[in-house]
């Protein structure tokens, strides 16, 4: 069918508002797609899509694969996934990446399992290889290596992407793509999962992946009580907080704040970090921040070699003293 270069992009659009992982993958598999060759692809189910189809369009897709039917209207692990794997099967793209959301990676695995090829995880970068072959990069063994893992013979080539990896391209309001209808297959299978209620989780004011100024705490803020003052300075600078993992797993704050291989990636314009030591499953998520900086009363921490502005200080105190600058600064 002419596709086999072709790589397509999941449409993931729940929470679409919030999350636009599906416009960055598009984005970066327009980047690949000049390396290979062949057409960047969005699949849709759903109901009443066409916002999406449109959407993904004036984001890079040149084709839209579309099946749109009220039995479609929630999003459903089993159908979507058999329905993923029917597609595939039937028009053989190349390659085919998955938002790693909630959806996504439960997802992903049952596509690759039933398309009978290999799936990598929750990639923080994908290139093309001299051989026009995939590379997945990863981190892998624990977060210690980052690993460059390409899928030598079976197609197509299956990768996951966490929310805030890639940059989304700007809307084009002009881009033409293909719409290609599908019918619902009749042999679909009835679903063993009956969705009795869905509700939306209320969501903050700004998703931390997008947020232009984001501060993250870690085990060296000294206590629940003190970390809770990041989020005082949070409010004053219209900014996000996140922590690191011991943080989390003290209770300090909820997992959702987690950056790092096992939580969010950020792209901040600016990046507070308070007292972390910049483990590789930390720094891996935060590599696209623009500007570091970093406050530590170790000079030595990794992370305050990575900064761009390292300050050598008790983490707690510079945030109550950068909190009584801005106040008074406000004030004057
Ligand atoms: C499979 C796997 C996945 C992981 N995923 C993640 C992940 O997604 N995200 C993540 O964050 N971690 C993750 N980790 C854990 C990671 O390896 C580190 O243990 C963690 O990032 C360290 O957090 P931290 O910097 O807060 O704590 P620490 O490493 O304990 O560092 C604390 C820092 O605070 C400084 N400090 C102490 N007291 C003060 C003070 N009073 N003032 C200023 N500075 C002070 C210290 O000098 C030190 O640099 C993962 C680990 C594994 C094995």
């Amino acid at each position: 069918m002419g596709t086999k270069k072709d790589i397509w992009v999941f449409g993931d659009y729940r929470n679409y508002f919030q999350n636009r992982v599906t416009l960055q993958i598009l984005s970066r598999a327009v980047y690949l797609s000049t390396k290979t060759g062949g057409n960047v692809c969005a699949v849709v189910f759903g109901h009443k899509v066409d916002e999406y189809v449109a959407e993904y369009i004036a984001h890079g897709a040149q084709k839209v694969y579309v099946i749109d039917h009220p039995n479609l209207k929630s999003y459903s692990i089993e159908t979507y996934s058999w329905l993923m794997t029917w597609l595939v099967k039937e028009y053989r793209p190349e390659t085919l990446l998955v938002g790693a959301t909630r959806f996504g990676q439960e997802t992903a695995p049952r596509m690759a399992k039933q398309l009978k090829t290999g799936l990598t995880a929750d990639c923080i970068d994908l290139d093309i290889d001299e051989k026009g072959r995939l590379v997945q990069i990863a981190p892998s063994f624990g977060g210690n290596l980052v690993a460059k893992i390409i899928t030598p013979s079976q197609r197509p080539q299956m990768a996951t992407i966490r929310p805030g990896t890639f940059h989304e391209q700007p809307h084009d309001i002009e881009a033409k793509g293909d719409i290609i209808y599908l019918e619902l297959p009749k042999e679909l299978p009835r679903d063993k999962i009956k969705l009795v209620q869905s509700k939306h989780k209320p969501y903050k004011k700004q998703k931390i992946e997008e947020a232009d100024i984001v501060i993250c705490g870690g085990r060296g803020m000294g206590s629940k009580r003190k970390f809770k003052k990041l989020f005082d300075l949070a409010k004053l600078m219209n900014a996000e907080v996140g922590a690191t993992r011991p943080v989390v797993y003290s209770e300090w704050v909820p997992h959702d704040s987690l950056i790092g291989q096992a939580g969010k990636n950020v792209k901040p314009k600016i990046l507070l970090s308070f007292g972390i030591s910049g483990a590789i499953q930390h720094t891996a998520a935060i590599t696209d921040a623009d500007f570091i900086i970093a406050i530590n009363k170790n000079p030595n921490a990794t992370l305050m070699k990575m900064a761009d502005v390292a300050i050598v200080a008790d983490a707690n105190q510079a945030c109550l003293g950068i909190i009584k600058a801005i106040k008074e600064k406000i004030r004057d």
